[in-house]
């Protein structure tokens, strides 16, 4: 299969376009204005239901949707498009919209890239001691777009906010200054977007260098198994990733797939099952992850129906994420209550196999924070939480209290239970002085 990608410019001749009403194509070019866009020919002919396209949630997945910007700013761009003929003004108010939709939430922008020498290592990320997130230049796109997704100001060019790097000898070097890290994960957009001559280029100085550094796992962040599995089976240059893949396993590298899906529909065409073998064939692991999404699989079956097919096929379940604070959120979102018995309900009726997974999971400012209950401590009722990961490694595996809210879908909007401030912000405070 050829690849064909369809964006705002030519999605109006997607084959399966035919039927489908005027009022949605407009939506789509209005949200699509705003929030990332972006379709492929093996999405459209493989994994969307076109007879139910409306509640299909892989068509919520890829394509904007009205509800995705609240009336104020859908309004604004649709005026803007019937008005304006100028692109660049058109632009302006594109831009305007995004700025307001909290495009680097959890301090991405400051608190997490890293210095070296004085100089800010823009295209990598540092926040939590033994992994760091490196963003190839050329890893920045992705085979197809996901509506909901934080990274989106990264496809869609305000420059100022672009992370990137070009030469992963930076990565190197600050690895061999860092040795607590153990692992670097590869990131985007969708590093496997990249053709294997140049990811060639990247993890070569990484893998010539691995005895000066401390490095024991590569992750790659991807979502091209759901999006583009032809990668790794029909592509000119399949064979020559699962020779590199294999190179890097044959290191003594622990590599992992870290794979985004988002619904079991996913897992279920032959060439993903091929894809999955042919990469499993080359020693690597594929764990997977995902945010919990109202429309796309705000359902406990969904996600159990997931693990156990995932487990299946030899991945293993790692995350279930909240939806960040960030982009369409509101059109996503789910309570952290319902998030938990989401979780739950999934968590009971799989085997232990599955239950690798852990979520329902926060990724915010001083960590990552699961939901671990809703509970009734001294006659109050209380979320449990828990920090998987944390800025300071001293909070990780420790578990707190917050008030029940029950509307309540981030972290920032949770008080403390039974104190003034949460453990760890006090010691935030501190760190915050000392810089
Ligand atoms: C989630 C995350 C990681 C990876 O954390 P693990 O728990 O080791 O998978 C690394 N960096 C950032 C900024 C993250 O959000
Ligand atoms: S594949 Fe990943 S990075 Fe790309 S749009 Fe989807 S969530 Fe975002």
């Amino acid at each position: 299969m050829k690849y064909k990608a369809y964006t705002l410019r030519n999605f109006r001749s997607i084959p399966q376009f035919e039927n489908i009403p005027e009022e949605v194509k407009r939506n789509i070019e209005v949200v699509g204005s705003v929030l990332p866009f972006k379709v492929n020919n093996y999405v459209l002919d493989e994994l969307i239901d076109w007879d139910n396209y409306d509640s299909d949630p892989i068509f919520h997945l890829t394509f904007p949707q009205k509800d995705m910007l609240v009336p104020r700013h859908y309004n604004k761009m649709e005026e803007a498009l019937d008005n304006l003929d100028n692109k660049k003004e058109i632009r302006q108010i594109s831009d305007n919209i995004r700025r307001q939709l909290n495009p680097h939430p959890a301090g991405q922008t400051d608190k997490n890239v890293p210095s070296m020498n004085g100089r800010s290592l823009w295209g990598l990320q540092h926040k939590y001691r033994e992994i760091v997130l490196f963003f190839p230049t050329a890893g920045q796109t992705c085979h197809s777009y996901c509506t909901f997704c934080f990274r989106w100001p990264q496809f869609v060019g305000i420059n100022d906010m672009k992370f990137a790097m070009k030469e992963s000898e930076v990565l190197v070097n600050y690895l061999q200054n860092h040795h607590e890290v153990t692992d670097v994960l590869f990131t985007g957009g969708d590093p496997m977007i990249m053709k294997s001559k140049v990811f060639e280029r990247y993890i070569n100085p990484i893998l010539d260098n691995i005895e000066t550094t401390n490095v024991q796992t590569i992750r790659i962040g991807t979502k091209s198994l759901s999006f583009w599995p032809n990668k790794f089976v029909t592509d000119s240059d399949a064979d020559d990733f699962l020779r590199i893949f294999k190179k890097i396993v044959e290191k003594g590298i622990n590599l992992a797939f870290m794979a985004h899906f988002s619904h079991p529909r996913e897992l279920e065409t032959p060439i993903v099952e091929e894809a999955i073998t042919r990469l499993r064939n080359t020693g690597l692991q594929i764990r997977t992850q995902s945010p919990l999404l109202q429309h796309i699989n705000n359902d406990g079956d969904v996600w159990a129906d997931m693990w156990r097919k995932q487990v299946n096929l030899n991945c293993i379940p790692y995350y279930m994420f909240i939806a960040r604070d960030t982009g369409a959120q509101h059109y996503f979102a789910v309570t952290l209550e319902e998030a938990w018995k989401t979780f739950r309900k999934a968590y009971q009726q799989v085997s232990g196999v599955c239950r690798t997974v852990r979520g329902p999971s926060m990724s915010c400012t001083p960590g990552k924070v699961q939901i671990l209950g809703v509970n009734e401590v001294n006659q109050k009722k209380v979320f449990t939480l828990r920090f998987l990961q944390s800025r300071d490694p001293e909070w990780t595996g420790r578990s707190f209290f917050a008030e029940y809210d029950k509307d309540a879908i981030w972290f920032d909007e949770l008080k403390p239970a039974f104190d003034d401030h949460f453990f760890f912000e006090e010691e935030e405070e501190l760190l915050v002085a000392e810089e």
